[in-house]
């Protein structure tokens, strides 16, 4: 909590604290209604949520009065949100085999780096864990997902450059079996160049892997910074393949944390993690409250 307060502080907690000023004026004219959807909107909260929001609010603040601006936008905030959705991650299989979590997303998302964090945030909690590099069109996303694997001390099943990407991911659960791992982690390709395409790569990679052992998540991975662009990728992979998470990335350098919002209910999946950073400790797990605590500051 601590980090996400500091990590936003520079970026959008903006946000909150501009609303929280709209709010506390004594006189809330319809200018002033105005200012605060801009605020919303080009927060990237979107334009639904966004009404439905200053409608309860105006309700509340009428029917409540002005002694506490603060607490009324915090809970409808919250509410916004959506405090009620399960954000654990699924990393346990069942019958003795590995859970599997699927690590989907265009290129330049993070999705590397996420599986990296989230690969050390299970070591530290004592599950063993196997990374699967299947983003075998990238050498570099090969190289640097086996760098990561050594930081955080597990092994790296990897295949041949330009190689199949469900057999590696196939070989990564097989060694996961075998070996009785707890959780294994696949980084899959990310090339959007055609939802067939996209379609039939990752069908192929939760066929091979389902033979073995549940896929027990399966993580979207969107930049935050890409606003809209990222809500047609969200849509786009889950028409492709279910969703059951999503992590928000480089939410560090975004004043758009709006999106948290519209994601969630175009999906109807919650975002489980944030990216607050390049480094290895800079991913947390989401929670509507922290979050809208660190946006009013
Ligand atoms: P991939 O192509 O989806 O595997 O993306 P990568 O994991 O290679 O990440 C692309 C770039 O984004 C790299 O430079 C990462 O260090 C950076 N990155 C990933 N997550 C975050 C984050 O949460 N915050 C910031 N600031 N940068 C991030």
């Amino acid at each position: 909590l601590v980090r996400l307060r500091q990590r936003l502080a520079g970026s959008q907690s903006g946000l909150g604290r501009g609303l929280l000023a709209l709010l506390s004026r004594d006189r809330l004219d319809e200018d002033t209604w105005e200012s605060i959807e801009d605020v919303l909107i080009t927060a990237d909260v979107g334009v639904q949520p966004t009404q439905e929001l200053v409608e309860r609010l105006r309700t509340r603040l009428r029917v409540e009065g002005h002694a506490d601006p603060r607490a009324i936008l915090r809970e409808e905030l919250v509410a916004l949100v959506d405090p009620d959705m399960d954000r654990r991650l699924q990393v346990t299989g069942s019958d003795g085999k590995p859970g599997v979590v699927l690590v989907v997303g265009v290129n330049g998302a993070g999705k590397t780096t996420t599986v990296g964090k989230i690969a050390r945030i299970l070591v530290a909690e004592d599950r063993s864990v196997v990374l699967g590099a299947a983003d075998t069109f990238r050498a570099a996303a090969v190289d640097q997902l086996a760098t990561w694997g050594e930081r955080v001390g597990v092994e790296v099943v990897r295949g041949p450059e330009g190689g199949d990407p469900a057999s590696v991911a196939f070989e990564a659960v097989k060694s996961g079996v075998e070996r009785a791992i707890d959780t294994v982690i696949v980084d899959t390709a990310g090339r959007l160049q055609n939802k067939q395409g996209l379609m039939d790569e990752l069908g192929k990679v939760k066929r091979v892997v389902e033979k073995q052992a549940p896929v027990t998540e399966v993580l979207l991975v969107l930049d935050a910074t890409t606003g809209q662009n990222g809500l047609v990728q969200a849509r786009v992979f889950s028409e492709v393949v279910a969703v059951s998470g999503i992590v928000l990335t480089k939410l560090d350098g975004s004043a758009k944390g709006g999106i948290v919002v519209q994601v969630q209910r175009e999906l109807g999946v919650p975002v489980k993690l944030v990216g607050l950073g390049e480094g290895p400790d800079d991913l947390a797990p989401f929670s509507a409250e922290a979050f809208v605590d660190a946006l009013l500051g």
